[in-house]
């Protein structure tokens, strides 16, 4: 398959069109932003743990039943992916609150959640990414109650499936972002999981000592972000263990597994 032309550039990745007009690539950048493209850094390396966390995580969701846009990692930074049209909206799932919800409710920093949060935001950097009640979504026709339905459940199998793989490797997964895509096939559309989910997209901390291994690293200024995300990607075993976690170092990831 060829790799075309560039068709957008967004803050972390770059899609490239292919010789299949079903088909993506998803590249994945070592640019880090923060607050909306106010705080900006390039962390060499960031881009590849990101497309190996990534794959491994949207693998595995998929074998539990959830459907999403990737295909096949192609090489370390790219991924070929089936292209849907975005839901406008960033799902934020909460198991416990930090972040922006402490500041905009009062919550205290930490306070574990009785049951995952959803909260819904427009992806529209202009106006900062607000956010939204389920009816604005309906009443603006960002998505349709048969969508949201749908996405709701499978957000909730998502949330358990990770819970318990990040638990299972020493890790709380407190909050993370979801992006959903409509898939066009033989002329029925059906709703299914986009986007990436990495330490950029996720908030996880050490069950034990509560350490940030997480895009906070780089939000809050706490350095050693390169360290983190290879700490997440060992404990999930996707590097070796004996892998240099201070700089990326690509002869150590495990080689692509050959797939049917
Ligand atoms: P908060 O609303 O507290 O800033 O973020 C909640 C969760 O969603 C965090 O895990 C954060 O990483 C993720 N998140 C929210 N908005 C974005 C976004 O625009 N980009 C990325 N990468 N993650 C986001």
């Amino acid at each position: 398959m060829k790799k075309g032309k560039k068709l957008y550039e967004g803050k972390a990745k770059i899609i490239y069109s292919t010789s299949d007009k079903n088909l993506i690539i998803q590249y994945f950048k070592d640019d880090a932003t923060a607050f909306n493209n106010i705080k900006k850094s390039t962390i060499e390396g960031k881009g590849v743990l990101n497309n190996r966390i990534s794959e491994h995580i949207l693998n595995n969701l998929s074998q539990i039943g959830i459907k999403n846009h990737l295909v096949k990692r192609l090489n370390m930074r790219e991924q070929i992916i089936k292209l849907v049209e975005i839901i406008p909206i960033e799902f934020i799932v909460r198991n416990v609150a930090t972040g922006s919800i402490t500041k905009r409710l009062g919550i205290e920093d930490g306070t574990v959640l009785d049951q995952p949060l959803l909260e819904f935001c427009l992806k529209d950097d202009k106006l900062n990414d607000p956010i939204i009640a389920e009816e604005h979504i309906l009443a603006f026709g960002w998505a349709t109650k048969k969508e949201l339905e749908k996405v709701k459940k499978m957000i909730l199998r998502i949330n358990d499936f990770m819970i318990g793989m990040f638990r299972g490797v020493g890790i709380k997964l407190i909050d993370f972002k979801l992006e959903f895509g409509r898939l066009k096939t033989d002329g029925k559309t059906e709703v299914i999981l986009a986007d990436e989910i990495s330490p950029d997209t996720c908030r996880l901390w050490d069950t034990i000592t509560d350490k940030k291994l997480d895009k906070d690293r780089f939000r809050k200024d706490l350095g050693d972000l390169i360290p983190a995300y290879t700490e997440v990607a060992k404990r999930l075993g996707i590097l070796h263990e004996q892998s240099n976690v201070s700089a990326v170092n690509v002869t150590k990831l495990r080689p692509l597994k050959k797939r049917k």
